[in-house]
């Protein structure tokens, strides 16, 4: 990279450097993502191209801003600026979740997750939440934004993910923790085969749902972004779901490698029903995700069977060979 175009980096709007990251800039101001703050301490300087963390002390300019929000090289930074697109993958992705009502919903009968409600409001991503999402998962910061995604540390230490499962109002219905203190180690089997424990994570489960959960379909409030003609996506698990946002493509997630139930079923068909839309689906390359595509092919007649390159097990995989390779 020669000094011309370095400095072409080096010019880039402050601020546009920080929405690009998923920060939300207000009177030249944001909420600081390296530390928790409720105060938006972060602030920029137009004139300079500069920001500033006056509780923290974080500091400097755009390449430096993207070096430490992503934890990537100078020469990563300057390629993920040159590299990631100007428009948002969820374009016009601005939205609030709706005001939980203090009464529980009467079809639920019980009590549901708007106690969580508060914790998404402002999402905040600690190192182990990072390193999964952006290391490992090279996903658009944006659409981390876009689906409210935060963390947090049990008594233990044992750092997690917090979901949020929102209907198409915005309304919270559901909250997944998936445990992030645990990594992928040589199965004890010995036959080559990958087995998930950590020393901080390992006596915890993989995932946890708080009571009155309920964790359907995944990232509704996106068809209210879907454009006249625009296909949507019908992934498996969120993951999947935040690759397929990552890659500008609009899609919600069904829950992952189960049979769908029949709440889910009466959603779909509802979704059909109000879309005139074409659904596609890169089923996963196993009996399973071949055996789910049929299954919501007889829901949703128009889906399309995207298929994966054979060295790809799913859609995340896809997305990051495809990455990798750029
Ligand atoms: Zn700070």
């Amino acid at each position: 990279m020669d000094r011309q175009e370095l400095q072409k980096l080096r010019d880039l709007p402050i601020e546009g450097v920080a929405e690009r990251l998923g920060l939300r800039v207000r009177m030249h101001k944001a909420l600081c993502p390296f530390h928790d703050d409720h105060h938006a301490s972060l602030s920029f300087s137009v004139r300079r191209n500069t920001f500033r963390c006056f509780v923290c002390g974080a500091s400097g300019g755009p390449i430096d801003l993207v070096m430490k929000y992503l934890n990537k090289t100078f020469l990563e930074a300057c390629r993920w600026l040159t590299d990631s697109p100007l428009t948002p993958p969820c374009e016009g992705g601005e939205w609030s979740p709706r005001q939980q009502l203090s009464t529980p919903s009467p079809h639920r009968g019980g009590q549901g997750v708007e106690s969580y409600a508060r914790y998404f409001e402002h999402p905040w991503l600690n190192d182990e939440a990072r390193h999964f999402l952006y290391d490992e998962r090279r996903l658009d910061p944006r659409v981390v934004r876009w689906c409210r995604l935060t963390s947090w540390k049990d008594k233990r230490q044992v750092p997690w993910l917090q979901i949020p499962y929102y209907d198409r109002e915005g309304r919270l219905v559901g909250v997944q923790n998936r445990n992030l203190g645990l990594t992928p180690i040589p199965s004890p089997k010995g036959d080559g085969s990958l087995t998930l424990q950590g020393e901080v994570g390992g006596s915890a489960p993989r995932f946890r749902f708080p009571q009155g959960s309920e964790c359907g379909i995944y990232n509704l409030p996106v068809l209210n972004l879907l454009q006249p003609g625009e296909a949507l996506y019908i992934t498996e698990g969120c993951s999947d779901c935040w690759a397929m946002l990552s890659a500008g493509h609009k899609a919600i997630a069904i829950p992952s490698a189960t049979l769908l139930k029949k709440r889910d079923v009466a959603q779909l068909s509802i979704i059909n029903s109000q879309l005139s839309t074409k659904f596609r689906m890169y089923p996963d390359r196993d009996e399973p995700g071949e055996r789910l595509f049929l299954q919501l092919q007889e829901l949703l007649p128009n889906l399309e069977h995207l298929q994966l390159p054979p060295d790809c097990k799913d859609f995340s995989d896809y997305y990051l060979s495809h990455k990798t390779a750029v």
